[in-house]
């Protein structure tokens, strides 16, 4: 019977994954620290539905804290790992930069740790699109070299492909990094931008349109997201003794080391953005034009050919299905 980790399930995505696993029946253990980088109440509320299911074991604890991530290791066998835990966004990394350190560096090296030392069939993680920093040459692809990130939030999530690779390569650990590209859904993230503009639509304030709405983000839906973590955690789990580890290409080499994109692969102008939100509100938006953040990017595109490839997926929902079915879940969640 397999038995996942996930972490970071009272997180956005982390929730969505454990929710899908325990509908199949699953055993899920997921570890969060539930800290407040937002809102509590809305990691609590995700957390109590997966208390309904009797095959999830929740712990709270600090996965930087090196003997607490031993000791689940060491009570559990996981026939999977996903590491979704993380400290998040790109702006709040230059205000608290040492989040970034403990949750994304030190808690990152402990779960690499455990596995190696449980021998854990496979270990996915959540990278990040912010690794291309201002890479003009479009869409992404894994096959580029990408080694100029934009904020520290992007270094902490290179620096995470870079130590799986020393782990895949000295101890034969499978890895597959995941660069998500701005995911977007039900259960959604109140510092990220559909949540924000929702809210203050419907609140009758301003919002603040940054690069003067010309940014273009590659918007991807959870359940996107989720079948294809899935379908990577899955289906990629046997190391192939063919696999060169001095000239790995991250898209092609079997397990043990991968990275791939999962993006929608149709970026979009925020501008436009804003048209499909105000669409599926009916409320026009007051909107403050601003430059462009330090840190962010000017454009996000997926190139998902190698996740196609090698897990026969690739996203599909459109942006209008996708921000309908996060305004109808806001206005039913905080009843307006
Ligand atoms: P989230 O902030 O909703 O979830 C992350 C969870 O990790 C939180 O519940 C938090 O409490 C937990 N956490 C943080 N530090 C921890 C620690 N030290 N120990 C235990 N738990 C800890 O973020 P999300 O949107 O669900 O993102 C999931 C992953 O995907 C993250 O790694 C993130 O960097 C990555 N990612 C997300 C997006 C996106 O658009 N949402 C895009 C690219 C990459």
């Amino acid at each position: 019977m397999s038995t996942y980790l996930v972490t970071g399930t009272a997180g956005f995505i982390g929730y969505h994954l454990a929710l899908r696993l325990l509908k199949q029946g699953v055993d899920v253990v997921g570890i969060d620290i539930v800290n407040d980088y937002y809102d509590v109440q809305l990691k609590r509320d995700r957390l109590a539905q997966l208390l309904d299911f009797d095959n999830f074991t929740p712990i709270e604890s600090d996965l930087a804290d090196t003997t607490a991530v031993m000791d689940v290791f060491r009570k559990h066998d996981f026939s999977r790992v996903v590491h979704l835990a993380a400290q998040a966004g790109v702006r709040y990394s230059l205000e608290n930069p040492h989040a970034y350190v403990t949750s994304n560096v030190v808690a990152f090296m402990n779960v690499l740790e455990a596995c190696r030392h449980a021998k854990t069939p496979h270990l996915t993680y959540a990278s990040s699109s912010s690794v291309y920093g201002g890479c003009t040459q479009m869409p992404f692809s894994v096959h580029d070299r990408v080694d100029h990130p934009l904020s520290l939030y992007a270094a902490t999530k290179k620096g995470n492909e870079l130590t799986a690779h020393t782990y895949s390569h000295l101890y034969g650990l499978p890895t597959t990094g995941l660069r998500f590209f701005t995911v977007y859904g039900p259960w959604g993230r109140p510092d990220m931008a559909l949540f924000l503009f929702t809210k203050a639509i419907l609140e009758g304030k301003p919002i603040n349109v940054f690069n003067h709405g010309k940014m273009q983000r590659d918007f991807t839906y959870i359940d996107d997201i989720v079948e294809g973590v899935h379908r990577v955690s899955e289906q990629i789990a046997q190391p192939n003794p063919n696999w060169d580890s001095n000239n790995p290409d991250p898209a092609t080499s079997k397990a043990p080391y991968r990275v791939f994109n999962i993006g929608n692969n149709q970026p979009v102008e925020l501008a436009h953005f804003i048209e499909v939100i105000e669409d599926a509100i009916g409320i026009k938006a007051v909107k403050n034009m601003m430059p462009m953040q330090p840190g962010d990017v000017p454009a996000t595109f997926a190139d998902v050919d190698a996740l196609e490839d090698a897990v026969g997926f690739r996203p599909k929902t459109s942006i209008e299905t996708g921000v309908k079915a996060f305004v109808d879940w806001y206005r039913s969640y905080y009843k307006v």
